[in-house]
């Protein structure tokens, strides 16, 4: 019975409580004070009645003193009427005011199941989501740690139980920017929440990366009870942000930043600078003759050099500098922090300029595959640089004109020879843009016909003439005559060489094909210079071969010359295509023989028709014995080899003599005859047979 009483009691006691503890908790009271009201009213008339019922009782008494026997609870009320009545009317009244009380607050009740249910089902979902794959932590007004979830334990490498009761601090990732922390709890109090990445630190000393949102938890009276924050680890995400920078701003080999990064970091570099009146420098470093490396050994070993190479730059640089892979051999270092004179700004890049410089010429130790490609051979190789230096920050320019400084200058060292640090010269530019317009002239100047062929006629020792070099002469509309001393390099760097030689080869065979039919010019040999571009193009032999066909020269007749230079690049492949061609019919001819890398082995394996003495030692041959001494040395190597030797640039009778005492077999040079049109060529040779008088010029 007790129990049975004690449990609505209970009941009534707790939603007593909890209802005390939130809104409806007005309802409640309100009805209370309703139930004490009706109570104390009914109170007042029960006494007020059984006052009433004690004086009809007394007075029924008196009457009913004489009555016959009646029943037990007759005698009852007889005896205490008013007692009996006031404990009806206060059953009566208690009854009443229950189901008022209970009428007035049933839709109370049913609130108060309904919040109750709410409140169970968030706490359901508030239990699941604080056992979410997030790391969730709640905290106190002073952010420490009340609880901790186990995905947060995880995140962090420790338990659950080691995280509470913890300052939040404790989580702070050692790479968080000073002040992170500071501008995070001041938007929390400001705004009541903040999302944003963090880093937290691994219980094993490395920093998690994570997606953090904190919210500040308020009290009904909106007063500050803690805070909540959930971790969400995004180390996957910024692994992949990161391999996706790394693709696309970092070169794979060197793993130096690329063109691209470098040009972002040029564009706030030049921004910084006119900010802050400073001077920046910027040096373009290209690597000498590194294509030799790769041919000999390899790319896998050019490779090498190149990531060795990016080691040394970027333990010399300083720590604001930045060194980047432009591509190829081709690198750059920018100083964006330095002295605000131009002098001491120029002073401080060279010296730098100066160390990288050095830094390459120091030797490097390179693995080669050794010939059966089974063991690697170390290779000690030295290399060196070409180094063009600039600065900027002065004016605000585009940066293109700042690359394009740094890279005059560098073309400039590797004009100059190589190896050596130029600083950005304006007139050096100036060449240079006029170098650029030149060679875009050059690119349609065969198409539009201003290229045209001189013939410089070769006699023997009784002045009759053998043959002729052809010389190509560029007619520019607006510059008049261009010397090929001007434009053959250039159209050997565009590319241009290879169609402008096939139309050299083709006049030649043209000539010599007319010439054929005529018998005072049919026994003329024709000479074409072949430079080493359009001589390594792959498709040569064919195209020489498809020429001859195509005109019907006879391919005795024509002669190719190379240079010296020509056997650096792959030795094999040049003697192997000379032999074709040699099997064509045509023959070969050294020019400027001993001024390039003269090698007594390779003109062993050549199969050469003649050799040229370049006019540099004709010239000084009756002045200095040691000319004299090279002219008898190449004559004497030429007739052991059994091949005709040239003697060019001969200008006065007196190197004519010398020449022919000496044994040279062949002349050519202003004394004999200029370079001439080919028509002017034929008649001299037809009328007179190149009598020496008539050639004179
Ligand atoms: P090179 O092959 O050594 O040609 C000889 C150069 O010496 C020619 O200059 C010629 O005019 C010049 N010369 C001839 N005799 C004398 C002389 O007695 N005194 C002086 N001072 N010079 C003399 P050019 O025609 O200006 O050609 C210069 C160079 O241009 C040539 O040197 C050759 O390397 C290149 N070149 C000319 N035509 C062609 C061509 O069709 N193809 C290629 N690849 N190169 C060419
Ligand atoms: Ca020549
Ligand atoms: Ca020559």
């Amino acid at each position: 019975m007790c129990t049975q009483l004690a449990c609505p009691v209970r009941w009534w006691w707790s939603a007593l409580q909890f209802v005390m503890a939130d809104q409806p908790a007005r309802h409640f009271l309100a009805g209370l004070r309703d139930l004490i009201r009706i109570m104390s009213k009914t109170l007042r008339w029960i006494i007020f009645l059984s006052c009433w019922g004690s004086a009809a009782g007394a007075l029924a008494a008196t009457n009913d003193r004489a009555a016959p026997q009646r029943p037990l609870w007759h005698a009852v009320w007889q005896a205490h009427p008013s007692e009996i009545a006031l404990a009806l009317l206060i059953v009566f009244a208690l009854g009443m005011s229950l189901a008022v009380f209970l009428w007035r607050n049933n839709r109370l009740l049913r609130d108060l199941s309904r919040i109750n249910r709410e409140a169970q089902s968030s706490l359901q979902i508030a239990a699941a989501a604080f056992n979410s794959e997030v790391g969730m932590i709640v905290t106190d007004g002073s952010a420490h740690i009340q609880r901790a979830n186990p995905a947060m334990a995880a995140l962090l490498g420790c338990t659950t139980e080691d995280l509470a009761g913890q300052s939040t601090h404790l989580l702070r990732g050692t790479s968080t920017a000073p002040g992170t922390l500071r501008k995070v709890w001041q938007s929390v109090q400001a705004d009541g929440r903040w999302q944003g990445e963090l880093l937290c630190r691994h219980r094993d000393g490395h920093d998690v990366p994570c997606m953090v949102t904190i919210a500040a938890l308020r009290t009904a009276s909106n007063g500050l009870s803690g805070y909540v924050g959930s971790f969400s680890d995004i180390s996957r995400q910024k692994k992949a942000q990161e391999d996706i920078r790394q693709l696309a701003y970092y070169d794979p080999l060197t793993e130096l930043p690329n063109r691209r990064m470098f040009l972002e970091a040029l564009r706030t570099a030049m921004r910084a600078a006119l900010q802050n009146g400073t001077l920046a420098g910027i040096m373009f470093i290209d690597l000498d003759h590194f294509k030799n490396l790769n041919d000999a050994h390899g790319h896998t070993v050019g490779d090498q050099l190149l990531r060795l190479i990016s080691q040394r730059l970027q333990l010399l640089i300083g720590p604001g500098d930045m060194a980047a892979r432009l591509g190829g051999d081709e690198f750059v270092v920018m100083m964006p922090h330095l002295d605000t004179g131009e002098d001491r700004a120029m002073a401080q890049t060279m010296d730098m300029a100066e160390r990288i410089h050095k830094a390459l010429l120091a030797s490097f130790e390179l693995d080669t595959p050794s010939r059966f490609g089974m063991h690697a051979q170390s290779l000690r190789y030295t290399c060196s640089g070409s180094i063009g230096v600039a600065l900027f920050g002065l004016v605000d320019e585009p940066l293109t004109e700042v690359l394009k400084r740094a890279d005059v200058a560098m073309y400039q060292s590797k004009q100059d020879g190589r190896n050596l640090i130029r600083r950005f010269d304006p007139i050096a530019q100036k060449a240079r843009n006029e170098r650029m317009a030149l060679s875009n002239d050059l690119n349609i100047a065969l198409h539009n016909g201003q290229l045209k062929l001189l013939y410089q006629l070769q006699v023997d020792a009784h002045n009759q003439a053998v043959g002729a070099e052809c010389l190509m002469r560029w007619q520019h509309p607006k510059r008049g005559m261009v010397s090929p001393v001007e434009f053959i390099p250039l159209a050997e760097e565009s590319g241009a060489i290879v169609a402008m030689g096939d139309w050299v080869v083709r006049s030649a065979c043209v000539t010599l094909a007319r010439w054929a039919t005529d018998p005072a010019l049919s026994h003329l040999t024709l000479s074409v210079n072949v430079s080493p571009r359009q001589f390594t193009e792959s498709d040569f032999v064919d195209r020489v071969s498809r020429i001859l066909t195509e005109t019907g020269a006879r391919s005795q007749l024509l002669r190719l010359e190379v240079t010296e230079g020509i056997v650096l690049q792959d030795t094999q492949e040049v003697i192997s295509k000379m032999r074709e061609l040699c099997a064509l019919g045509l023959s070969f001819s050294i020019d400027d023989f001993g001024t390039g890398y003269s090698s007594l082995s390779y003109m062993q394996m050549l199969p050469l028709a003649e050799l040229k003495i370049d006019k540099a030692f004709v010239s000084d041959l009756t002045t200095s014995e040691r000319s004299e001494a090279i002219v008898k040395a190449i004559i004497a190597l030429a007739h052991s080899m059994n091949i005709v030797i040239v003697s060019e640039g001969v200008e006065t009778q007196a190197q004519k003599d010398r020449l022919l005492a000496l044994g040279c077999t062949l002349l050519q040079g202003f004394l004999i005859a200029r370079p001439i049109e080919c028509g002017e060529l034929e008649r001299r040779v037809v009328s007179h047979h190149s009598a020496p008088a008539l050639v004179a010029p």
